[in-house]
């Protein structure tokens, strides 16, 4: 039997897994199979697990035991290239790891695995996650589902295409500055970047530590709940996850928005955005309140200063992380006469661009005589973001706005004009910088590409992300439409 993944979502694969309608080897062959028929096109994956099926047939076999199963039990899911899977190939999308194999499972693939969920392959990003189109993994660019010619967002633009296409019904990214929620957003599927401590980044690829977080891409708000419960908790090998998380189930029944207090802040409808974004925003925010939600206008006075601080922030994260990257232990190594030969070849050959950008800045900004004035600088205003958003919150449950300030755009386009690129990322820094979660779905079509919601809420309260989203999805269909191609 074929089976259309294009419909499926990770809610109706498990239900028709558990009764019976359908078996996890036919989901991971038509995953496997539609991987075949449209990687070739897209770029999402960089590959796919040779024991995936084996794995399948294992679940099947389990469940026909009768043996305990978990929540994802025989479900395909993908995950981003810089989550380590033991024995597989884990590159962060860079030259510099292309050979690296995992040394270990990360904790969300160990819980992954323990839920039940059947891993099916690796996605393509931005090399080292820096960047908001795909375009610079060493695997070469992916491509949007809704246009060919159009960047998917990044970094986690393998995952989102994936999931778009109907390669897999969910996948993992990681958000450092919107790097699930933007390519979210530019696909038409939903992303959700926890709180700050929510989930482990044990065995993530590190970009910026204070940042990082891994989450789910998926097609309805609900499967993002539901890969949340099973990656979610804390980790003694993560020491910043949160210790005793707010018990956390997801609401799968939709309790409605009544009396849900949603703010819009001023700052994220600025002059300049795409008009086309901000109306389909707005209409989207028109279905909460009809729904019985009270909308109100909040100030996030210090949001137009998040881009700068994260650029000061994040390289210097970045620049002290990578610099195990030396060719001694991991990856590439190009041997030169003397140590700092071996480095500085290593480092030369294995990173792109990009990657070398932000190194050079990150390190800049720590030097001694200007870290005062860039660095700590940086991290003061970080703490009037976090403040802005507690004041918010104490008006407000949730915070609405867009997700990006466009649509997506051409390949090639921003590639050469990193400035430009930053911009996109305008709406989606904040959350990182405060900690906050924060989700994004589907909420229309601008000339045939989709447009994110994006949505804001108190540290650790998913919750309401889920409740307001589940609503939304409830009343619309955007989610529903499905890319041809
Ligand atoms: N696009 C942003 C950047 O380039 C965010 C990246 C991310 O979240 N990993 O830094």
């Amino acid at each position: 039997m074929s089976v259309d993944l294009n419909n499926l979502t990770v809610a109706g694969a498990a239900k028709r897994l558990a009764d019976g309608s359908v078996t996890s080897e036919e989901l991971v062959k038509a995953s496997l199979a539609a991987i075949e028929e449209k990687n070739p096109k897209l770029n999402a994956f960089v590959s796919t697990y040779e024991r995936a099926l084996d794995d399948a047939r294992a679940a099947d076999a389990r469940r026909a035991g009768g043996g305990e199963v978990g929540p994802l039990h025989g479900v395909p899911v993908a995950v981003k290239d810089n989550i380590l899977v033991a024995g597989e190939r884990v590159s962060a999308g860079s030259r510099i790891l292309e050979n690296y194999v995992g040394a270990y499972d990360a904790a969300v693939v160990v819980r992954l695995k323990a839920a039940g969920a059947i891993l099916v392959g690796r996605t393509n990003m931005d090399e080292f996650a820096m960047g908001s189109s795909t375009e610079t993994s060493h695997y070469g660019a992916t491509r949007n589902p809704w246009d060919a010619e159009r960047v998917p967002g990044g970094s986690s633009g393998g995952s989102a295409a994936a999931v778009a296409a109907g390669l897999v019904p969910a996948a993992l990214g990681s958000d450092t500055g919107g790097s699930i929620r933007q390519p979210a957003s530019l696909c038409g599927v939903v992303g959700l970047k926890p709180t700050y401590g929510r989930v482990s980044r044990y065995g993530l690829i590190a970009m910026a530590s204070s940042l990082d977080q891994i989450g789910p891409l998926a097609r309805t708000v609900e499967d993002a709940a539901l890969l949340l419960a099973a990656i979610q908790g804390a980790d003694p090998k993560d020491a910043t996850t949160v210790s005793s998380p707010d018990a956390f189930v997801p609401a799968l029944e939709t309790e409605g928005v009544k009396g849900l207090r949603v703010g819009l802040p001023r700052e994220f409808f600025v002059e300049g955005m795409d008009e086309r974004v901000k109306d389909l925003v707005t209409d989207a925010v028109r279905v909460l309140e009809r729904g019985g939600a009270e909308i109100r206008e909040v100030s996030l006075p210090h949001a137009p200063s998040a881009l700068a601080a994260y650029y000061v922030n994040m390289p210097a994260e970045a620049s002290s992380n990578l610099g195990r990257f030396d060719g001694m232990r991991y990856g590439l190594s190009m041997p030169g006469a003397r140590l700092e030969e071996t480095y500085g070849r290593t480092r030369e050959e294995g990173f792109g661009p990009e990657v070398k950008r932000r190194i050079l800045l990150g390190t800049f900004v720590l030097s001694a005589g200007y870290a005062d004035a860039y660095y700590r600088q940086a991290m003061k205003v970080r703490t009037l973001i976090k403040r802005d958003f507690d004041e918010a919150f104490k008006e407000v449950d949730v915070l609405a706005g867009p997700t990006s300030p466009s649509v997506a755009w051409k390949l090639g386009e921003k590639f050469d004009d990193p400035l430009t690129m930053y911009l996109s990322d305008i709406y989606t820094i904040s959350a990182n910088l405060a900690g906050v979660p924060a989700l994004s779905l589907p909420c229309g079509f601008a000339d045939g590409l989709p447009v994110g919601l994006q949505l804001h809420a108190r540290p650790l309260d998913e919750a309401s992300l889920f409740r307001a989203g589940m609503f939304y999805q409830a009343k619309t269909d955007w989610h529903a439409r499905v890319a041809e191609m």
